[in-house]
This record gives structure tokens, C-alpha cells and sequence, in this order.
């Protein structure tokens, strides 16, 4: 195979077509950088439009009516049974990851972004040798700088080998063309939780065997107890502390091997359907890094400077492959900032005010410090909570599981934390990360006039509490 050299120079390749990769191109070619983006998937978006974000969440939005229809349609007055179509369900998520693809397409055409389809290795610091899927002429481009955005791949789990039939990983869980009767999660984290809560509502028993004492890693310890209890409540089961040793497969189940953690007899549990989430891992595999010399970490993140700078000059890295939060927006916003300091404006991430979101029902959404780092940190804060339970919409609605935690600087009144279980959480979380952006403090979102009925009053409410003076409870 001979190399063809593009003599048209850019200023900016990017090396991967998802969130961070797209977004970096487009901004890029907004501030008049001749852009080109190589993605060998062969549709752009990367994991989150392809087979992560998207997928699943309209998986979640699918199931999450197909429950409501069977289970609560009868309190509100609306009565009849409903059947499941899960051909129907997974077709029009496809439309959906298909529509939204073919969009960055045009947005990159109306950009005059040079997309190009095939496998990218950096093979100079100023080029990138692209080879087209299904073989052909291989391609050098060059430019100016070179920004690395290949993301991330699942982490496997030594003795459950994935075979995307009984042993799925989240790309095969968004794909089962029947309902398991049974289905083990290994991992009680995001994947875990979210694609458990699909599969469960659709009609599987689930069990999610987590290794650490409790779900959701990380997350603030009064959320984590409300959604075990919400979970379990809803029919999900937990293992906790619990250690996945091996697994077999046969034609129809699997037969999993565990022990708990801290000692103790071995037990199996059979499943017709496994799920393995137990986290992500950079994904840097033909890229070429050793060839020209990126110094990458030792779990093989790519090490960047405070500007997204490799160690190599004119060489960049975001998103998922440079660790961190390992979230769509993060990868955004790093794309938008690398795009603006290539093109000598002075982009930033605010790393202090990313939210992060959990999308079962209720949702679970959080910015900032947990109660517990707080704690840790010996920082003095206040803290307001306020139940959905006495949110007027959330009453109407009924959608009364959960609260909001607004934890405060005890001086300042700062706004440190914001932690939301209940409806709509997600959305809600967003009212909280302009607060802390803004250099907000409770008494600010509490002084804000906010619609009602809204489930946004539960947040004033909290904001109020902080400083005892809820009205509502
Ligand atoms: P990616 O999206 O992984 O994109 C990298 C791209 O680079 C890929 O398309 C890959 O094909 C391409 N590539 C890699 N190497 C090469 C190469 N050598 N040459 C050419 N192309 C290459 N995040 C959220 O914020 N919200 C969510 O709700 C959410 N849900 C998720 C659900 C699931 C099931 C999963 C798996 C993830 C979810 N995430 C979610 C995480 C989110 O998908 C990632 O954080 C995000 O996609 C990272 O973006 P990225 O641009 O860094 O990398
Ligand atoms: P995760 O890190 O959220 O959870 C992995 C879980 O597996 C943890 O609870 C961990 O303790 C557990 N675990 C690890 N090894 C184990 C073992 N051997 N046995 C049992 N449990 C084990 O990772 P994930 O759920 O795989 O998600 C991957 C990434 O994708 C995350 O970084 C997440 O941010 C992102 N994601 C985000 C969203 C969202 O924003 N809504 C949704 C899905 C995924």
C-alpha cells in the first residue's frame, strides 16, 4: 500500500468524530481554521451518538413509557393494557442515533470541514496517515497542529470474555432482540444502572453485583441511599461487595462464578444474559502515540498540559482519552476550549462545575462536592434539602420520589454542591451549574422567582432551607 501525500496543509486534523472530536472541528472551522476530521467508524458522534449516550437514553425514554403505561396509567384515571414491541422499541432507536449522525454530517459540510472515513495514525507531528475502512490507498495529511479525540472502549473483566450474545457489554445491552427473563449487571455504576432500569422495565428480573460496599461510586452518600432503596423498591436486586471470578457461557445462559470481596464461600448465579460494566478505558490502538512519542499515564491516558498540549508540540488531546470525567459535555467543552487556543482566543473548562447525570427514574443529578468530600476537605457548610414530596408539580405529576441537597459555604454562602433526586433531575441540575459558573450562593437561587407549579421550586425551596427558612415544609 503507497502513501499519497495531500499537499493542501491544515491548520487542525482532528483524530475522531465524537463529541469532543465534532465539536472541536466545528468550532475550529467557526474561527476560520481549515479543519479536516478522520473517524473510522463511519458514522460521526463517536460512543455517545453511536452506541452510548443516545441509545440508551432513548431506550430509557421507551421503557420508562412503557412502564408508566403499564403500571401507573391506572391511577391516573387511564385504563386498558398495553403490549410491548421491542422490535419497534430498538428500530426507532436506530432512527433516532441515524438521524442525529447524518446531522453532524451536514453540520460539518455547512462548516467546510473535510471529513474523511478510515483509520488515523499519527506518523509525524505535523501528519496523520489515513487509511480508508475496507482497505485502499492510504493517505497522508498534513497540518499544522493535530488533536487526538479517540475516546474510549469498554474495560474487560479477566474471565467473562464478551461475546455480544450472553455476554453483552453496554453496545450489545442496547441491542438484545428479546427480553432476557434474567439478566446480571456486573458493575453498579452509570451503565449499569441505566441499562439495568431499561431491561427491567421491559421485563427482566435484574441483579446488579457490584465489588464496592455501595452503588454509584463517588456520588453523595444520602443520594446512593435513596437509590438503592428506590431501585430495590422498583424490583432491581443488588450483590454488594461482592467479586466476579469468572463466567461460561453456553448457547442459552450463563452460568456466573462470584465471591464475596472480603472472604467467604464462592457461589454461582445463572443468567440468561449478562451485562459487563465495570468502567471504560482510553482507546488509543493504531493512533501511532509510540511512534512520534506522546507520553501517555500509567492506565494509558494520554498526559496533556493545561492547554491540552501533548508533550509532543502542536500534538492535543480531549475528551475521554485524557481521562477525568468521562462525559459528553467534558469532551465538548475541552473541544471548544483547544479550538479557541489554537486560534489564540483564551478557551477554558470550568472543571469545578461539570454536572453529572444518572438518567434511571427518578434521575439522579449532581454538581460539585459530595457531603462526604466536603467533609473530608474540613470545609463549613451549610446544607438545605427539600423533599418532591412537597413540590406541588411533583405532586400533580405524581412524581414525588426524592429531594434536593444544596450545600453551601458556611461562610460565604457559596453554592459547593448541588445533589437532585427526582423527576427530571437531569434538567434540573442545570439551574444549579449557572449558580456555581456565576459564583452564585443559595441565597441567589433562593432570591430568584421560579414558575409555579415547577418541579424548579423544589430547588428554591433547598436554596431557602440552607438558610432555615423553607416555606414549603
Ligand atoms: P468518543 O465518543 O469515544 O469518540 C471517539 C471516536 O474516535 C470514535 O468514533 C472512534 O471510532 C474514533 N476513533 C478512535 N480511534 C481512531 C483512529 N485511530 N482513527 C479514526 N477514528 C478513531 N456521557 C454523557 O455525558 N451522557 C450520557 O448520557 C452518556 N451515556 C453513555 C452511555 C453509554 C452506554 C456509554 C458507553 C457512554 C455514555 N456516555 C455518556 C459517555 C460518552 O459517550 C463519552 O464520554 C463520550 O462519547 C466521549 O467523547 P469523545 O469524543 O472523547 O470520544
Ligand atoms: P462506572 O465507573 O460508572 O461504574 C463501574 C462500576 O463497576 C463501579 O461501580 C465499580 O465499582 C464497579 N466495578 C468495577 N470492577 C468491578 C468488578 N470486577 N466487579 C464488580 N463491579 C466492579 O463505569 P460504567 O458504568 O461502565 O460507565 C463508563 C463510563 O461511561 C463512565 O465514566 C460514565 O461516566 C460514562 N457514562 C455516563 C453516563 C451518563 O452520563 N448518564 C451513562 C453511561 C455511561
Amino acid at each position: 500500500m503507497s502513501d499519497e501525500t495531500n499537499d493542501l496543509p491544515y491548520d487542525l486534523i482532528v483524530v475522531g468524530g465524537g463529541p469532543g472530536g465534532y465539536v472541536a472541528a466545528i468550532r475550529a472551522a467557526q474561527l476560520g481554521l481549515r479543519t479536516a476530521c478522520v473517524d473510522k467508524r463511519g458514522a460521526l458522534g463517536g460512543t455517545c451518538l453511536n452506541v452510548g449516550c443516545i441509545p440508551s437514553k432513548a431506550l430509557l425514554q421507551s421503557s420508562h413509557h412503557y412502564e408508566v403505561a403499564g403500571k401507573e396509567f391506572a391511577h391516573h384515571g387511564i385504563e386498558g393494557s398495553v403490549t410491548l414491541n421491542l422490535a419497534a422499541m430498538l428500530a426507532r432507536k436506530d432512527k433516532v442515533v441515524a438521524d442525529l449522525t447524518k446531522g453532524i454530517e451536514f453540520l460539518f459540510k455547512k462548516n467546510k470541514i473535510d471529513y474523511l472515513v478510515g483509520a488515523g495514525e499519527i506518523t509525524a507531528a505535523d501528519a496523520v496517515t489515513v487509511t480508508p475502512n475496507g482497505g485502499g490507498k492510504a493517505q497522508v495529511l498534513k497540518a499544522e497542529n493535530i488533536l487526538i479525540a479517540t475516546g474510549s472502549e469498554v474495560t474487560p473483566l479477566p474471565g467473562v470474555e464478551i461475546d455480544e450474545k450472553r455476554v453483552v457489554s453496554s453496545t450489545g445491552a442496547l441491542a438484545l432482540t428479546q427480553v432476557p427473563e434474567s439478566l446480571v449487571v456486573i458493575g453498579g455504576g452509570v451503565i449499569g444502572l441505566e441499562l439495568g432500569s431499561v431491561w427491567r422495565r421491559l421485563g427482566a428480573q435484574v441483579t446488579v453485583v457490584e465489588f464496592l460496599d455501595n452503588i454509584l461510586p463517588g456520588m453523595d452518600g444520602e443520594v446512593v441511599k435513596q437509590m438503592t432503596r428506590t431501585l430495590k423498591k422498583q424490583g432491581m436486586a443488588f450483590k454488594l461487595a461482592t467479586k466476579v471470578t469468572g463466567a461460561k457461557a453456553t448457547r442459552t445462559a450463563v452460568t456466573l462464578t462470584m465471591e464475596p470481596r472480603d472472604g467467604g464461600a464462592a457461589e454461582t448465579l445463572k443468567a440468561d444474559v449478562v451485562l459487563v460494566a465495570v468502567g471504560r478505558r482510553p482507546y488509543t490502538a493504531g493512533l501511532g502515540l509510540d511512534k512520534v512519542g506522546v507520553e501517555m499515564d500509567g492506565r494509558g491516558f494520554v498526559k496533556v498540559d493545561h492547554d491540552f498540549q501533548t508533550n509532543v508540540p502542536g500534538v492535543f488531546a480531549i475528551g475521554d482519552v485524557i481521562g477525568g470525567a468521562m462525559l459528553a459535555h467534558k469532551a465538548e467543552d475541552e473541544g471548544v476550549a483547544v479550538a479557541e487556543l489554537l486560534a489564540g482566543q483564551s478557551g477554558h473548562v470550568n472543571y469545578d462545575a461539570i454536572p453529572g447525570i444518572v438518567y434511571t427514574w427518578p434521575e439522579v443529578a449532581a454538581v460539585g462536592r459530595t457531603e462526604e468530600q466536603l467533609k473530608a476537605a474540613g470545609i463549613a457548610y451549610n446544607k438545605g434539602k427539600h423533599p418532591f414530596t412537597a413540590n406541588s408539580r411533583a405532586r400533580a405529576n405524581a412524581d414525588t420520589d426524592g429531594f434536593v441537597k444544596i450545600l453551601a459555604d458556611a461562610e460565604t454562602d457559596a453554592v459547593l454542591g448541588v445533589h437532585i433526586v427526582g423527576p427530571a433531575a437531569g434538567d434540573l441540575i442545570q439551574e444549579a451549574v449557572l449558580a456555581m459558573e456565576f459564583g452564585g450562593s443559595a441565597e441567589d437561587i433562593a432570591r430568584t422567582c421560579h414558575g409555579h407549579p415547577g418541579l424548579a421550586e423544589a430547588v428554591k425551596e433547598a436554596a431557602l432551607d440552607v438558610a432555615g427558612r423553607m416555606i414549603h415544609a
